[in-house]
């Protein structure tokens, strides 16, 4: 890619409130756990290809094509919007994320980054903005694995990550009536099971760019409005099993004990240290203890560890660090001893954005932030580089495209939660340096 004058990409800004406006329309398809007394005050419950699902897919699809977009959709449900360019024989650049929600999730996590993305050829139209190649949105099914449950699925189906029989054969774990449907059966049921392959080399794209809330804190700390995400940090899951022996609760003294639960007890302690260390995280979410009674010492007790870090290599040290740690509690730190042993769950390496895309939207949160009112009084620079810390299907695309991510504040830091929410004002912000990005990119594909 050559370099170009920054002059030569329009200034152009997504409109707050028709951007708003969109967002809250599109979420009256599974609005849920009101929380205040504006309309817009619920949270959502939109799980994925369940009837508000199929509502919002037909909403999207029904806005795209008044938009003047090409629609399609292919055999994971994944639905794509292009606007064509001056050369419809390159490849689009897609702006992407999800409609899918947590049963108690909110109303801009994944939503913000189509709706943003509609909102971005709303303003290319406004404007008669010819591209050079094709532009467009794709809203990926399943993101949130919380029907279905494997995370991005739909995405790593496009990428060639995950077999489409597997996908297909997913099975609800949310409640429901009857035998759990298949993720087919519901793409089939809501006529959202295409023809079309879901295949990176069926449908390529030149490039996918996100717009995501946070989900954390960091932007609203610091009083910054833009995050330029370069990657997602490494996490591993493990399964832990710590083995004692159970015994009489009021006649077996301390030393004569081998108390699982006393063991992992003292694990998570020591994981804890592990990942303050290492400036990592590590995180017990499941824990329980065999046989299960008060005046009983547990003979078995499992925990989950979630352990992360922004480098593979430190992740590794980590983990090494934690199972020396326990190897020594479980030997020498349990009255009589245990035995631990360890099952990996899950492994995703650490995942490096394209520079090109990152610096696309450098250029263009660097444009858009210098317009407003903190940045020119404190001359203070509104946007940071991060790394996210949650799994995308961004992750997905980078395998076959390049890809970024931009991030917006998100209040208090909370998702996955009906009160989830950021201000109007910053998701246009956000919007606006999506919108940058895309026609930096545009101007720069290969001659
Ligand atoms: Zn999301």
């Amino acid at each position: 890619m050559g370099s170009i004058e920054q002059a030569a990409v329009p200034s152009l800004r997504v409109d707050a409130t028709q951007l708003a406006e969109s967002l809250h329309e599109s979420c009256q398809f599974g609005a849920a756990h009101r929380y205040g007394k504006l309309s817009t005050e619920t949270g959502m419950a939109r799980l994925s290809l369940d009837d508000s699902d199929k509502e919002v897919r037909d909403w999207f699809m029904k806005t795209a094509t008044s938009l003047g977009c090409k629609t399609f959709f292919d055999q994971m449900g994944n639905l794509f919007a292009i606007r064509a360019g001056r050369r419809n024989d390159l490849a689009p650049i897609m702006m992407g994320s999800h409609l899918d929600t947590q049963p108690t999730g909110g109303r801009y996590d994944g939503i913000l980054g189509v709706l943003a993305g509609l909102n971005v050829l709303k303003v290319l139209n406004d404007n008669n903005v010819e591209t050079e190649g094709p532009i467009g949105v794709v809203n990926w099914t399943n993101e949130e694995g919380a029907r279905f449950p494997k995370m991005a699925v739909s995405s790593g189906v496009w990428a060639g990550a995950i077999p489409i029989e597997t996908a297909w054969e997913l099975r609800e774990v949310t409640p429901h009536e009857g035998k759990p449907k298949s993720m087919k059966e519901e793409l089939e049921r809501i006529g959202y099971k295409g023809e079309r392959a879901a295949s990176h080399t069926d449908n390529p794209f030149a490039a996918h760019f996100e717009l995501h809330i946070e989900q954390g804190p960091i932007l609203e700390d610091e009083k910054l409005k833009i995050g330029v995400v370069e990657g997602v940090q490494a996490f591993k899951w493990f399964d832990i099993t710590v083995r004692g022996r159970d015994s009489h609760a009021g006649t077996t003294p301390l030393y004569a004990r081998k108390d699982a639960v006393l063991s992992a007890a003292r694990m998570l302690v020591a994981a804890n240290a592990v990942a303050k260390k290492h400036n990592g995280l590590t995180t017990t979410g499941i824990i329980s203890a065999e046989p299960g009674t008060v005046n009983t010492m547990a003979h078995t007790a499992k925990f989950t560890l979630d352990v992360r870090h922004v480098r593979n290599e430190t992740l590794d040290a980590m983990v090494k660090e934690c199972e020396a740690e326990f190897q020594r509690i479980a030997a020498e730190d349990s009255e009589q001893g245990c035995e631990v042993e360890w099952s990996l769950l899950v492994d995703s390496p650490a995942v490096q954005f394209h520079k090109d895309c990152i610096a696309a939207v450098e250029e263009s949160a660097s444009e858009v932030c210098a317009s407003l009112p903190g940045a020119s009084s404190s001359n203070k620079k509104l946007w940071i580089p991060m790394i996210s810390g949650a799994g995308h299907d961004s992750c997905y695309t980078n395998l076959r495209c390049s890809t970024s991510m931009i991030f917006t504040p998100t209040r208090q830091g909370i998702s996955h939660n009906p009160t989830e929410y950021c201000s109007a004002e910053d998701c246009a912000l956000g919007a606006s340096v999506l919108l940058g990005a895309v026609l930096r990119y545009d101007k720069r594909r290969p001659q």
